[in-house]
């Protein structure tokens, strides 16, 4: 129910405006954001590199209306690009790139982000957000990889179809993330109980682990992350092929401990101005986060 509230309040135009005027410490949105320049996400990135982890950046915002704000994401994505160290990627939402209002527009957008990437010898992975949106993403994800079969897709393992998804791409060379979902989806397409969402999300990584592709296991869920860790073991996959991913403020020992055992481990890391979806979307996976929120508008 809270879960639900809070995915909703994400998506208000009014509340956010409200939330981001309040004065909210820089300490709150920091936890999860590593800042607002591109330079404070080369140094959060040189931070987490120099512990050995790798990183893949996302520069916020997301329902973009208009072309000429989709075409400043464009542009911020390629002077981050151009500036990134070693074993850091970017990650894109493609709802910046225009495609709630023209998805040729945002393939463009992202063919731009994706050459890019190939010059400087990075890739980029299309995060997946609304259910609405999946078809959109897989077509665009389509497009893309002819030109750079690198480009990574994300799969939410409460779809429904989530493992027919990871079927279609657990081919050589395809990048695939894999994480739960984030959004508010409709039970004709989502499973809607956690437990239902687990079984799925190892039945994805069953097949994702048994194929021939790169799977990129995006949870913070310490059994999913056993799960994995056996599926290794028997499908005899050495680390350098698959990686675990998390999400830049949350569960940072474990990240360190998982780089430590020898696995590749990857730190989503969010920057820029428009955190409040992002800020939304963690407070609704945990009844903490949000108390820890709330109380930095009392004790300001
Ligand atoms: P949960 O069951 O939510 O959590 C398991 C445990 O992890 C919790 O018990 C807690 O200890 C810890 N934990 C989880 N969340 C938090 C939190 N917010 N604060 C503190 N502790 C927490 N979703 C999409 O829909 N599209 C995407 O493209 C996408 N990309 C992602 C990329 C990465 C690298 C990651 C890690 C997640 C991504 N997500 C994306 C979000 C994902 O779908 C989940 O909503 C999120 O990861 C929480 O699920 P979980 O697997 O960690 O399991």
């Amino acid at each position: 129910m809270l879960r639900r509230t809070l995915l909703a309040a994400a998506r208000s135009a009014g509340l956010r405006r409200t939330i981001e005027a309040a004065p909210v410490t820089r300490g709150v949105v920091r936890r999860f954001i590593a800042g607002e320049t591109t330079a404070d996400a080369l140094e959060t990135t040189r931070e987490l590199r120099s512990d050995g982890l790798l990183v893949t950046l996302d520069h916020l915002g997301e329902d973009t209306l208009d072309a000429k704000q989709a075409e400043k994401t464009v542009q911020a994505y390629e002077e981050l690009i151009d500036q990134l160290p070693k074993g850091a990627e970017v990650s894109v939402k493609l709802t910046a790139l225009g495609q709630s209002f023209d998805e040729d527009l945002a393939l463009a957008n992202a063919r731009r982000i994706c050459a890019a990437a190939g010059r400087a010898g990075t890739t980029v992975t299309l995060d997946m957000e609304e259910h609405t949106t999946v078809a959109s993403t897989l077509r665009i994800l389509a497009a893309l990889r002819e030109e750079h079969p690198d480009t990574g897709a994300v799969i939410q393992a409460y779809l429904r179809r989530a493992e027919e998804y990871c079927a279609g791409l657990a081919h050589a060379g395809s990048r695939v993330r894999l994480c739960k979902g984030a959004y508010a989806a409709p039970a004709e397409v989502a499973f809607q109980s956690a437990g239902e969402i687990d079984k799925s999300y190892v039945r994805c990584m069953k097949v994702l682990m048994a194929g021939s592709g790169y799977p990129m296991l995006a949870t913070h869920d310490p059994r999913l992350i056993e799960i994995a860790d056996a599926l290794r073991v028997i499908n005899e996959r050495p680390f350098t092929t698959f990686e675990y991913q998390m999400l830049y403020g949350i569960r940072p020992n474990e990240q360190r401990r998982l780089a430590g055992t020898g696995a590749q481990v990857r730190v989503y890391v969010p920057y820029g101005g428009e955190w409040y979806g992002y800020m939304m979307r963690r407070l609704a996976e945990r009844p903490a986060n949000l108390a820890f929120f709330l109380r930095s508008f009392t004790t300001k």
